[in-house]
């Protein structure tokens, strides 16, 4: 797809790390499959894992953690 940042970009699949602040909690999810801008280096993630990485982070809230780091892993 085009990238919607610089618009002139074509993105292309990789992985990113993904850094979530939620007040006291920060969670870090690495290997997170998304489309990456090959201009601009825009991170576009796909619905699944964007749902799926939100999860980890409220998870990680709940339980009161103040730093998680872990990988992604597909649901
Ligand atoms: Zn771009």
């Amino acid at each position: 797809m085009n990238c919607v940042v610089c618009k002139s970009g074509t993105t292309t699949l990789g992985t990113t790390t993904v850094t979530l602040d939620r007040g006291a909690t920060v969670v870090v999810v690495r290997h997170v499959p998304a489309h990456i801008c090959d201009n601009c280096g825009e991170v576009y993630l796909e619905s699944d894992a964007s749902k799926q990485v939100m999860e980890i982070a409220q998870a990680a809230v709940a339980a009161g953690t103040v730093v998680q780091i872990q990988e992604y892993r597909a649901a």
